[in-house]
């Protein structure tokens, strides 16, 4: 039996591992599930599947949930914060670990599964486009396993050559990363500063949390997956085309250099990656529905408008600079995107309110998890201070 950790239970990844492991009771058992804030969810996910342990994002959440538990007398041990965190991704009964917290809270437990040596199933980009660096050495020193589970890497993944060692060494001369353009790619420019969270969160083709339906689009996703791209493939931002792809079949594809191009297409559906990645090099169901290619009909590709995508713009930036610029976009748009959420600043607004931190607050090397934490924290706090003062950007 696979022992299974899930950081971030309650979110869209977390409910669709679950899913996927629930299909294949005899080969994978939950050890712990975590959440932040949300109860009542984690308590119903508790009697479902029965991990050993929980963690809740506080104490006080905690406590009440090991009220719940103790009520229905059932025995599960409760931590809190985010060394609770922590030690579930690095107990020895922990073979995986899916990292599916969103945002840089992320972080810190990923990292400490990846010195422990765990197999991680990486959802949570925002962790490696802070501190790919620290992070890369990390999986590499504590003899980890890295899968992605983000949709685009998993195929990148799966169309490189068994043994992969660089680029250049596997004959690989790019990566295209396709992107659906989110559900503003056709909306009139002028249109762009009445949109609501609503409008922003109802994408064309995925079900996914509030922040990263944000991230589709307004393309900061696309730009951060750039940039984790280029972590998990060892690749230069300019060997990383972004192509515009509506359909959301395809999920991503490598060139090589004899001219071949391989590309991994299936529906759009998290299930299949999570599943891929849960059992590699192994194949098991995942309940996604076969690809019916004649029903989908045609596959249409295009340019990104980056006078339109912004944020786009903005990644590649960041992912050419390196040191601690790629943490310190993620911190503003963290900030901005929660700000939008909270209809505190205007959707149009989140790109001027990245770019205007990232002249603010000067990078460094990316050199230890300090710097990296600290110029996230100036970072958020100078997001925040635009926000507060500059009227127009409401
Ligand atoms: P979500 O909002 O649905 O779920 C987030 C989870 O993280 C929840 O369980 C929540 O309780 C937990 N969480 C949030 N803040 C926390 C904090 N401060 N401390 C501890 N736990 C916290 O998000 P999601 O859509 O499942 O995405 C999760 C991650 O996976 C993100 O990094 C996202 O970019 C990535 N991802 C998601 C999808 C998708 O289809 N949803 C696809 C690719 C990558
Ligand atoms: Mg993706």
């Amino acid at each position: 039996m696979i022992g299974v950790t899930i950081l971030g239970a309650t979110g869209s990844i977390g409910i669709s591992t679950l899913e996927v492991m629930k299909r294949h009771g005899a080969r994978f058992r939950p050890v712990a599930l975590t959440a932040n804030s949300q109860v009542e969810r984690l308590f119903q996910l508790c009697i479902e599947h029965r991990p050993e342990y929980a963690v809740m994002g506080e104490e006080d959440a905690a406590q009440r949930l090991r009220e719940r538990l103790r009520s229905v007398a059932v025995d599960i041990e409760v931590l809190s914060g985010t060394e609770g965190l922590k030690r579930v991704a690095t107990l020895e009964q922990t073979d995986c670990v899916m990292a599916a917290i969103v945002g840089a809270a992320g972080l810190e437990p990923t990292l400490a599964a990846a010195r422990a040596g765990k197999r991680i199933l990486l959802a949570n980009k925002e962790a490696l486009v802070m501190s790919g660096r620290i992070f890369m050495d990390a999986v590499r020193q504590g003899g980890a396993e890295l899968l992605p589970v983000d949709s685009e890497h998993n195929a990148i993944f799966q169309c490189m050559p068994d043994g992969f060692s660089g680029l250049a060494g596997s004959g690989v001369t790019g990566i295209l990363l396709t992107a659906s353009g989110g559900p503003f790619r056709d909306t009139p420019l002028e249109r762009f500063a009445d949109i609501t969270p609503e409008q922003a969160c109802a994408h064309p083709n995925w079900e996914m949390g509030r922040k990263i339906s944000v991230d589709s689009a307004t393309m900061m996703n696309k730009g951060l997956e750039v940039i984790e791209a280029c972590w998990l493939f060892d690749a230069a931002p300019e060997q990383i085309r972004v192509v515009l792809h509506p359909q959301s079949v395809i999920h991503s594809l490598v060139q090589y250099s004899d001219g071949s191009v391989l590309a991994q297409l299936g529906n759009p559906d998290m299930r299949t990656p999570i599943a891929h990645a849960l059992a590699w090099p192994a194949r098991i169901d995942s309940g996604v529905a076969p690809l019916d290619l004649v029903e989908v009909a045609r596959l249409d590709f295009g340019e990104p408008d980056l006078a339109r995508f912004p944020c786009l713009r903005l990644a590649y930036q960041a992912a050419g600079a390196g040191g601690t610029c790629p943490a310190i976009l993620n911190a503003a748009n963290e900030v901005a995107v929660a700000a939008f959420l909270e209809r505190r600043l205007r959707f149009d607004a989140i790109a001027p309110l990245v770019e205007e931190t990232m002249q603010r607050v000067s990078s460094r090397p990316a050199d230890s998890l300090e710097a990296v934490l600290q110029d996230d924290t100036r970072a958020r706090e100078v997001a925040m201070q635009l926000i507060g003062r500059h009227d127009g950007l409401r």
